[in-house]
């Protein structure tokens, strides 16, 4: 069965020594966001996933959420005293504003908690990871009043929250969107329509649910600029802030699926319900954009999270598991086999595993100091640079964390053999539980969309120079450094590759969008392995400063790693350069009833 322990020695590397923690604890707000703070803080984060979230996982896969006459949803065993005791401890607010009752840590910690959140019990994840977004989307966008009631609420865990995009007819394209929203003399709404697939939409574990609905007003523009967004609870609050009477909002199915079996997926009826517009008329995108760029990034985690879980009971069972015998001469004469650990083939799969993961969580870190940097930054030019890097870096760590997390946890899957496949040894809910993150919060392809219509474009190139500028700076800096060439060479190749790929999407993508569109995902590969590629190679530097001294073997771990991403990770850039220099004409011009 497999076992979950985080991985705090690789989350300190990242936190302390890959990039310098003292300037975020310089940041105003953050004074008592000392290391040893930070320590004591992931220490106990992961006490809490090893042994209260990770021994229901399983269990709660195998039960799943239940549905009962009058809409009632019920969560599996455990859930709801594993959820009062995450609540209560204060984790739901760790990085929340302390004006409402959060602990106002930084981002780039609660970071590695949802990580750890996501390695040990996904779908329990979720819940928490929906009421962090809808306080974001209310914090950025609501008035006071909705502030003052629902922040406190949903800081403590008392109250949970959704995200209620989709419809039958639209999922993708949201203009198509039907739900319509009428106002009410006293200021509210009445909101009327069906949502599917939604999160956390119903279910026992908080006394509230704050759903964030997208309605259209009866005379809103059509498309996407007619759409706003609405808070409409569950039990509408009384005066003293207490759930009083219940709202026209009814859960009327839950979706049966592949994975997070654990996390209600929900049919949603408004009917008449009452809710209060959150942000400007017909400006519901953009404060749905809040809040999903920031369950992007949550998502983003969750293949991170899974790839770690996959790793780990990967490596434990190739080390157990005796089949063969070495290639080169029997090396456990003792035993009646070698442990499969011997075998090229399973050490190509472990360390590939490893690099990847270990390399989106120094990429996932790295976003997550610019959200810090972005909100709590003194002078406008560091807060805007941010906020750059943020927007450019979003879609990307959404699309190659969790299409990696699947691959990765499939890989996990192929070192257990036919083991991994049946459901006792618990790695195959590992890849059930993966594959929705590459689907919800806007489909892979349509991340890829949006980085090379959206953000690479965006003010001539501007958030791109946040990326380009600082790899092409280490890469000049370290060029002549003898222990550093196995590492700056490579990355340097790679990094030209994706200057001429980008400069070439940029020139055919202008007279031909289809010819944007058809490299995107390949472009969005591409960019994210220069990335790792780039922050492996700042990860050798840094493991390089510690010869012969403490833990050594964890540094030299680090440098092999790296090694084996340089060498047979990061060549794969060429194939995806090739690919996307062919250009769109052989999709474009097959004809359709030839498919
Ligand atoms: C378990 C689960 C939980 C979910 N939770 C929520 C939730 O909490 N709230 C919520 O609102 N929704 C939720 N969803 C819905 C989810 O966000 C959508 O399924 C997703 O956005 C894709 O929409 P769709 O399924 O309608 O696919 P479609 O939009 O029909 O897309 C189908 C395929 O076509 C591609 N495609 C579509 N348009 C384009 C385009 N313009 N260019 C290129 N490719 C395109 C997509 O990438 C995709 O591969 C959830 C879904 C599931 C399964």
């Amino acid at each position: 069965m497999a076992s979950y322990s985080a991985p705090l020695r690789d989350m300190r590397f990242v936190y302390h020594e890959l990039f310098d923690s003292s300037d975020i604890s310089a940041l105003p707000g953050f004074e008592e966001a000392t290391p040893d703070l930070i320590d004591a803080v992931l220490e106990e984060a992961a006490k809490v996933c090893e042994n209260e979230l990770f021994p229901i996982n399983r269990s709660g896969d195998e039960e799943g959420c239940r549905y009962h006459q009058g809409g009632e949803v019920t969560t599996p065993s455990g859930f709801r005293e594993c959820y009062r005791a995450y609540a209560e401890a204060g984790w739901i607010g760790l990085s929340s504003d302390p004006q409402y009752g959060g602990q106002g840590l930084p981002a780039a910690i609660s970071t590695l908690l949802e990580e750890m959140v996501c390695s040990s019990n996904i779908a329990f994840g979720t819940y928490v990871g929906l009421s962090r977004g809808a306080y974001r989307a209310i914090a950025a966008f609501g008035n006071d009043s909705l502030k003052t009631r629902y922040l406190p609420k949903l800081t403590s865990g008392e109250w949970s929250g959704t995200m209620c995009l989709t419809e039958p007819q639209c999922g993708t394209d949201l203009g198509l969107l039907r739900t319509r929203a009428e106002p009410n003399a006293d200021g509210s709404y009445r909101v009327t329509g069906n949502k599917i697939f939604i999160s956390a939409g119903e279910h026992d574990l908080t006394e509230n649910i704050i759903h964030l609905v997208l309605a259209r007003l009866p005379d809103a523009p059509a498309g996407v600029r007619g759409i706003s967004l609405f808070l409409v609870p569950k039990f509408l609050p009384n005066p003293d802030g207490d759930p009083g009477e219940r709202n026209g909002v009814l859960c009327t199915a839950l979706e049966n699926k592949m994975g997070i079996k654990a996390s209600s997926t929900c049919a949603m009826n408004f009917d008449q319900a009452t809710g209060w517009l959150i942000g400007s008329a017909n400006k519901g995108m953009q404060a749905m954009f809040v809040m999903m760029n920031d369950a992007r990034l949550g998502v983003g985690v969750q293949g991170l999270g899974l790839s770690e879980s996959a790793y780990q009971a990967a490596v434990e069972y190739a080390r157990e598991r005796l089949q063969g015998r070495s290639v080169t001469g029997t090396k456990h004469p003792d035993k009646p086999a070698d442990p499969i650990l011997v075998h090229p083939d399973i050490r190509r799969t472990l360390l590939t595993m490893r690099a990847l993961t270990e390399g989106n969580r120094a990429m996932a870190t790295w976003i997550a100091r610019h959200l810090d940097l972005r909100e709590r930054a003194e002078d406008e030019t560091t807060r805007a640079s941010a906020n750059d890097f943020v927007q450019l870096m979003t879609p990307i760590a959404k699309a190659f964390f969790t299409d990696y997390g699947f691959d990765i946890t499939n890989m996990g899957l192929q070192v257990y053999g036919g083991h991994g496949y049946i459901r006792e040894n618990g790695v195959e809910q590992y890849v059930r539980d993966a594959r929705i993150a590459q689907i919800y919060e806007g489909a892979n392809g349509v991340q890829a969309l949006d980085l090379v219509g959206r953000k690479v474009p965006a003010h001539t190139g501007r958030y791109l120079r946040q990326f380009f500028h600082p790899v092409q700076s280490w890469i000049e800096s370290h060029a002549f450094t003898p222990a550093l060439q196995p590492f700056v060479m490579p990355l340097a190749k790679a990094f030209g590759r994706l200057q001429l790929a980008t400069g070439h999407i940029a020139q055919v993508g202008l007279k031909n969008p289809n010819e944007a569109a058809a490299a995107s995902s390949e472009y969005l590969r591409l960019f994210g392995l220069v990335a790792l590629g780039y922050l492996w190679a700042r990860m050798v530097e840094v493991a390089l400063t510690h010869e012969n001294g403490a833990d050594q073997g964890f540094y030299d771990a680090k440098v092999a790693t790296a090694r084996h991403y340089m060498e047979r990770i990061l060549p794969q850039t060429g194939s995806l350069f090739a690919a996307i220099m062919a250009g769109a004409s052989t999709m474009m011009d097959f004809p359709d009833e030839a498919f």
